[in-house]
């Protein structure tokens, strides 16, 4: 076993985490964050696990809510940012708000208190010391720039910071399949796809007016200032930008009517057809092509509900728009979050294509445990992709589909949600009393079945990989 310290970067709500369970499976670490003596614009404190806008870790009911699962998985692992929240809780229905000074406090005094834990105030300004042969980066959202540069250069992508504009999520199973229709424009069968690889949903010209007039007067989320020196992540303009363009101009784009023909009414043609991918492998979730924006939450839930198929739509993920940095994860990490051009480099947090404060914690907790193994001389097994932070990591590490027709890359960053799951085998269909579920009691009722199902597989991961190792 090596004596030698892995290296962690980013003392961020992820590199937080990834000390911890190092340090507390016997590794010793250095953890190297680059504020005070260098700032980003978002954070305003010395603090480890700063939290840099809301004070929410959200829903913390672990049976139906997906980000409530995770809360309960990293619990039983021992995360120290859990811990530090359930300390710091502050009264917020049925979510996990915390007070954010007495959380990050409560994180920063744990690890300087640690005495496997060395804190090392500075950037690291170009790719880590070739010395260091385990290093996890987790440099988060707002990664300093001479850092991103230089993995940039090795990953040989175009851009790793950008305006990230992102487009809505929806869960295929809320899509109205009695207005809606699979077909690839033109029956195109492109690499991996059948020619029926979109769901269509059709638009008559009263609907279409309705729907960019409710575009354009839309509430929009303003840019700060610091955002402003930041382009577009390749040239993808919002839907509502190109609706302010011109009245037509989205008929000429994203929602052009050709190529496409409705089957229950093939005499009409729309007059324009909005088109959803399939966006993991599961085809669980379906993302809305070309639908980038700004739109405040409520806006989009309330406009996007009125295009016909989409109106009891429930939203996977919502649209945004705000700057980023992360990996193009599929293709350039590994199944153990390792860089495939070096793989001493070990991604965790927001870089690696997760979404939020308490995923990307979880992606440290995990990225925390393959070092300590790595430091043992040994390889952990996955959790299970039943769990929550297997699915997390099944999307990061390969759950996603590249796009069917080429164009810009089309990963991006994620919050948990159970649409990530693999689907039940026999999903439940009857009440304790023998009576059969309807509507909501029955997603209700699913969703619980994949929340026990997750916590007795994580059970039993814990018991075979984590204690047997900690037992070794
Ligand atoms: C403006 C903004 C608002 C957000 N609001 C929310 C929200 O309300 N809710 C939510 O769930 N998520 C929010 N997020 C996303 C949030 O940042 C992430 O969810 C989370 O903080 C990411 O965790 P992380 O550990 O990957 O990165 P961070 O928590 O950002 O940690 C990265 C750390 O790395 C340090 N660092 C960067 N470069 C270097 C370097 N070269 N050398 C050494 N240290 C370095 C930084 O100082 C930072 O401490 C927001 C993001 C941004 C940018």
């Amino acid at each position: 076993m090596t004596t030698k310290p892995v290296h962690v970067v980013g003392g961020g709500l992820a590199g937080s985490e990834a000390a911890w369970q190092l340090a507390e499976a016997g590794v010793p670490v250095v953890l190297h964050e680059m504020r005070p003596v260098r700032k980003t614009d978002a954070h305003q404190t010395d603090h480890l696990a700063e939290l840099v806008c809301s004070n929410s870790f959200r829903a913390d009911d672990w049976a139906g809510n997906a980000v409530g699962l995770l809360h309960a998985e990293m619990r039983k692992l021992g995360s120290l940012i859990m811990a530090s929240g359930d300390a710091n809780q502050v009264p917020a229905g049925g979510a996990l708000a915390v007070d954010r000074d007495g959380f990050s406090a409560a994180v920063t005094k744990a690890l300087h208190e640690h005495p496997l834990i060395e804190i090392a105030r500075g950037e690291i300004a170009g790719l880590p010391s070739p010395e260091w042969d385990n290093v996890i980066v987790a440099t988060g959202p707002l990664t300093s720039a001479p850092l991103a540069d230089a993995i940039r250069q090795l990953t040989d992508e175009r851009a790793l910071a950008f305006f990230d504009a992102i487009a809505p999520i929806v869960h295929r199973d809320s899509i109205d399949m009695n207005v809606a229709w699979f077909q690839s424009r033109y029956d195109k069968v492109g690499p991996g796809g059948n020619g029926a690889d979109y769901i269509n949903c059709p638009m008559t010209k009263d609907q279409y007016d309705a729907f960019v007039t409710a575009l354009i007067e839309g509430e929009k989320v303003d840019f700060k200032e610091w955002e402003t020196s930041t382009p577009y992540f390749d040239g993808c303009l919002p839907v509502e930008v190109m609706a302010e363009r011109g009245h037509e101009t989205l008929r000429h784009g994203p929602m052009k009517p050709v190529g496409l023909t409705n089957p229950h009414n093939p005499t009409v043609k729309p007059y324009a057809i909005v088109q959803l991918r399939q966006d993991n492998k599961l085809g669980t979730l379906y993302n809305i092509v070309g639908f980038q924006t700004k739109l405040k939450h409520g806006a989009q839930q309330r406009v996007f509900r009125t295009i016909p198929g989409l109106e009891n739509a429930e939203f996977a993920r919502l649209g945004g728009l705000h700057r980023n940095t992360f990996l193009n994860s599929p293709k350039l990490l590994d199944q153990q979050l390792r860089l495939r051009a070096q793989p001493r480099l070990r991604f965790a947090g927001q870089m690696t294509g997760c979404e939020g404060y308490v995923e990307s914690a979880s992606v440290g907790l995990i990225a925390g445990l393959y070092a300590a193994a790595n430091a043992r001389g040994q390889e952990l097994t996955a959790p299970p992709a039943t769990t929550a932070l297997g699915s997390l990591l099944g999307h990061i590490t390969g759950g996603h589909i590249e796009t069917i027709d080429s164009g810009p890359r089309s990963f991006q960053p994620m919050n948990i949600n159970f649409g990530l799951f693999p689907p039940l085998a026999s999903p439940p269909t009857k009440k304790p009393d023998g009576s059969r579920l309807r509507g909501n009691e029955k997603t209700v009722a699913k969703k619980q079945a994949m929340s026990a199902r997750a916590l007795a597989d994580l059970d039993r991961w814990i018991a075979d990989h984590i204690r047997v190792a900690a037992a070794a």
